[in-house]
């Protein structure tokens, strides 16, 4: 019988490395942060198979990460998630829902109107996704694990010019493990979210590229994290911030995707392993 598994499974895969992919064991949990230069994309996996991505960085930089992260015969995401109407966070999902299925997008509302909003929405639209605005308090939950939707609040009133404030942050525990994804969040998100979850978190994705603004002392004190990840390229903002820098270096390591490339973390029988595609330097 495992034989024919295995002859089943090497038809499937056509090289020695893809073999080798579909034959490796699956962990618990794994978050890829991906390279997407200055901008946001992440995706979550289960080993049951689940797939939630978020965020997409911008056009033309995500596809070839996604495909390796996926592997070669997967075609579908269960969840598309869209922290906020920013090109840096949108820019990339529409190659991705024209080569996957998505079944379902999920998204802050968009008060901001890019062009590039009006051209997923239509693909989206056109392909009948479902699309779900999700606001604080409203949770998912995946086999054991849990999301916490931490922001936007709801009734805040939109204005273009807040858009950074209305992002969608949430908390991910699994497995004896959370993760915080902060997207762009500002400062005085960053304390509404800590106010919320009031404990220490393993993995932190940090707010806004590593901005000076965010990151803040308090915000840190609170949150405590292991590990965190800046995604953050070329850009003429000043991310990541050294002062950031510094204060997340108080509490663990702090990757980042300019200097390490994608960044995989992935969880088996409740320890942490990280694994990058570049070593800083090297
Ligand atoms: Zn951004």
């Amino acid at each position: 019988m495992r034989k024919l598994l295995l002859i089943f499974l090497a038809a499937l895969c056509c090289d020695l490395a893809l073999l080798l992919w579909c034959l490796a064991p699956r962990p618990d949990l794994e978050v890829y942060f991906f390279d997407v230069g200055e901008g946001d994309s992440e995706l979550i996996s289960w080993n049951n198979g689940a797939k939630i991505l978020i965020d997409g960085g911008r056009a033309g930089r995500l596809g070839a990460e996604l495909g390796r992260a996926l592997g070669p015969a997967e075609r579908r995401i269960d969840l598309m998630l869209l922290t906020h109407c920013q090109v840096d966070h949108l820019g990339g999902l529409k190659e991705v829902v024209e080569r996957y299925e998505i079944s379902v997008f999920a998204y802050n509302g968009c008060i901001d109107n890019p062009p590039e909003w009006a051209l997923l929405k239509e693909e989206l639209d056109k392909r009948g996704v479902r699309l779900v605005a999700l606001t604080s308090g409203d949770r998912l939950r995946i086999g054991e694990s849990e999301i916490k939707i931490l922001s936007p609040l709801p009734n805040l009133r939109p204005t273009v010019s807040d858009e950074n404030g209305r992002v969608i942050t949430f908390l991910l525990k699994g497995f004896g493990r959370s993760f915080l994804f902060m997207s762009d969040a500002p400062p005085e998100l960053e304390t509404k979210v800590a106010a919320e979850i009031g404990s220490a978190v393993d993995v932190l994705k940090v707010s806004h590229h590593g901005s000076r603004f965010s990151s803040t002392g308090n915000f840190l004190a609170a949150v405590r994290p292991r590990l965190s990840v800046i995604e953050v390229g070329a850009n003429s903002y000043g991310h990541p911030a050294a002062e950031a820098l510094g204060r997340l270096g108080l509490y663990g390591s702090v990757y980042r995707t300019d200097l390490s490339g994608t960044i995989r973390v992935f969880l088996d029988s409740g320890i942490l392993h990280v694994f990058s595609a570049r070593t800083p330097g090297g």
